[in-house]
């Protein structure tokens, strides 16, 4: 059984970023930076994510733009802003990785671990073992399993998902409240 105890600061957090750092467009993709807007909290919570542990790295699925609904230019823009808007409240994202294919045989597409595995290579001391993975779907939780990580589901998008599951360890139904378990941890 995973708790919060066994967490210090040699953790690694990875985040998705679509229905847990920001709402979710239903049914089409966050286009742009008019399109993002942030959960309640979250430039906080990340601050705060940041003095437990010692990497947050985000991990995104973004196939909208190989399917040409938005160009990578977006894409980035978006990025740039949303991490502008994070560190004007001192919080830190350390890298964020994106996968653009759609073809689910991709490495880098969740649920398969790529993006994990190349955080890994870029950050040495990151310790998939040691780390937390925290998403809003399936693919996420499969995707840390797949690296060998704990998960944590947040239900923000699917509000009656049968639980608990084999891939799931945790589960909130936000960000806030995850943070707001760890701090009292
Ligand atoms: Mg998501």
């Amino acid at each position: 059984m995973f708790d919060f105890s066994q967490i210090d600061k040699t953790w690694t957090l990875f985040l998705d970023r679509d229905g847990v750092v920001n709402y979710e467009l239903p049914g089409t993709y966050v286009r742009n930076w008019n399109e993002f807007i942030f959960y309640p909290h979250t430039q906080e919570n990340i601050q705060f994510f940041n003095s437990r542990f010692q990497r947050l790295i985000l991990a995104t699925n973004q196939r909208g733009v190989t399917r040409g609904i938005m160009s990578l230019e977006d894409l980035e823009d978006i990025h740039v802003h949303m991490i502008k808007s994070i560190e004007e409240k001192g919080g830190r994202i350390d890298r964020i990785y994106y996968c653009l294919d759609g073809d689910p045989s991709s490495p880098c597409r969740k649920p398969n671990p790529g993006m994990a595995h190349q955080a890994a290579r870029d950050f040495p001391e990151i310790q998939l073992t040691k780390s937390l993975m925290v998403g809003n779907n399936m693919s996420d939780m499969g995707f840390g399993k797949n690296a060998g990580m704990k998960t944590i589901f947040l239900k923000t998008t699917s509000p009656d998902l049968n639980l608990p599951h084999p891939d799931i360890d945790l589960y909130f139904n936000n960000l806030d409240e995850l943070a707001e378990a760890l701090k009292k941890s």
